[in-house]
């Protein structure tokens, strides 16, 4: 069990942090060298299983959650008032290094909840609502879904339709979402609607938590192209949530929704994948393998490769710095997420170069075809949390000072469009 609170010193606290880990969890084998050929080639950009898979590993991820907020380490920087210790992001930060040293459940099944929910709970909803959900959410009782997306309305978010209606001390949601991903497990999702449809586009909108488990929720597996489904259609046909439910005022909902937006980019990160084993020491060990280390354009592309994900890392720690500093992060995280998007292209050209037929067709070499799983998710990647050309427009307005885009509902887009006007 952790010190107490009163006295705890970033020593004792991170001495306490390894005991509890030392008692709980296996320690990772740093030192052991990467070995073409053995233990897993999954790099998988989204996740394949089957529903029984799927269901052990939210268990487990579930279950290392409790343990280590049940020993005060599962919301170390959170106000205490709502379940979390109250200490600095310099605690926070100890421990994220000292569990990096031990093998622990996969967390990605909360990045959404608490990566993006979460603070958007903290920030806009009721003192009832955070005390009900946040330790909940930061204990793993409860699992966090983002319901934003429609059939018309992504990029251009404000055009939803999706529409929640005053009854008393409660709302009545009726619409449809799609893309969500984890709906399958999540309990609660931080929902947009149109309460007020006369206001202008930006105006009319509300956000609310809304029970995922309540009558009116249907929830339908997407299948992608990787094979998987990781994302949903949910249909809500008169779903009631209490006023309490509420995040933020009535029609104030667009304001909620950028809370969340911001997070996402920033939650997407700059990170490349490749679970335990980096992307970079497996591709170099790739090319030691097929012996390609003198290969004049293999080695052009890899240092390529390294120079782009490196400048892509410093981009991504000077946004996280901002944000622990208690910044709001601008058009950086815009950067990020390009700078993920390209890499992957990058690397994905280099695979193809490298790897040839093998990565289209499973010839049942370890490190061939499984790569085929990740080039097949990268085009996700240019979608999710913002699409590259509305990040490269965002770069253009608020770093590059381009006059803005004309937007979709800009009456000067058609003005200078002429439709109509030629003859043939
Ligand atoms: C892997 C993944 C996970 C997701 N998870 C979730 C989730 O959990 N919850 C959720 O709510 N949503 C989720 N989404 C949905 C995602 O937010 C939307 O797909 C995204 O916002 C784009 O919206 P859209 O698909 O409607 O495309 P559209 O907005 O219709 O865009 C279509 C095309 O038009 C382009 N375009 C649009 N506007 C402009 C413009 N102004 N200038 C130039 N080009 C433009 C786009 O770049 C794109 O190429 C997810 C998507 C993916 C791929």
């Amino acid at each position: 069990m952790a010190s107490d609170l009163a006295n705890t010193t970033i020593e004792q606290f991170t001495a306490d942090a390894h005991k509890f880990l030392a008692a709980n969890a296996e320690p990772r084998e740093s030192k052991k060298a990467f070995v073409w050929g053995e233990g897993s080639d999954n790099v998988s950009m989204f996740e394949e299983r089957s529903k029984q898979a799927e269901d052990e590993v939210v268990n487990r991820a579930k279950q290392w959650r409790q343990q280590k907020f049940d020993a005060g380490f599962g919301w170390i920087s959170g106000p205490e008032q709502y379940g979390g210790r109250g200490l600095s992001n310099e605690f926070e930060k100890a421990y994220s290094k000292a569990e990096a040293q031990y093998k622990v459940a996969n967390q990605s099944i909360f990045q959404i909840g608490l990566g993006m929910v979460a603070p958007t709970i903290l920030a806009h909803a009721s003192d009832f609502a955070r005390e009900k959900f946040l330790r909940a959410m930061w204990r793993a009782d409860i699992v966090a879904c983002q319901l934003f997306s429609e059939p018309g309305a992504g990029s251009d978010l404000a055009s939803l339709q999706t529409k929640a209606e005053r009854d008393g001390d409660e709302w009545v949601i009726t619409g449809q979402k799609v893309w969500t991903s984890g709906a399958h497990y999540s309990d609660i999702g931080e929902i947009i609607c149109r309460t007020d449809p006369s206001q202008p586009k930006h105006k009319g909108l509300t956000a609310f938590l809304v029970d995922m488990k309540a009558p009116g929720v249907e929830i339908r597996p997407l299948r992608q192209m990787t094979g998987g489904a990781s994302f949903n259609e949910v249909f809500f046909t008169e779903v009631r949530v209490p006023d309490w439910y509420r995040l933020g005022d009535e029609n104030a909902g667009w304001g909620v929704a950028l809370t969340t937006l911001m997070n996402e980019r920033a939650a997407i990160g700059a990170g490349m994948g490749g679970g335990e084993v980096s992307m970079m020491t497996r591709i170099t060990a790739m090319v030691n393998h097929y012996g390609l280390q003198n290969d004049a354009l293999v080695r052009d592309m890899l240092a390529n490769l390294y120079i782009n994900y490196r400048v892509a890392n410093f981009n991504n720690k000077r946004a996280m710095d901002k944000m622990k500093a208690g910044q709001t992060p601008g058009p950086e995280m815009s950067i990020s997420k390009m700078a993920l998007v390209n890499n992957q292209k990058l690397l994905n050209d280099f695979l193809a170069h490298v790897l040839g037929a093998k990565l289209q067709a499973d010839s049942g070499e370890w490190g061939t075809y499984a790569w085929n799983q990740l080039v097949l998710g990268a085009p996700g990647m240019r979608i999710a949390g913002g699409s590259d050309e509305v990040m490269r427009n965002i770069v253009g307005e608020r770093v590059l000072g381009l006059p803005k885009d004309v937007g979709i509902d800009s009456k000067s887009a058609f003005r200078d469009l002429k439709v109509g006007t030629q003859k043939d």
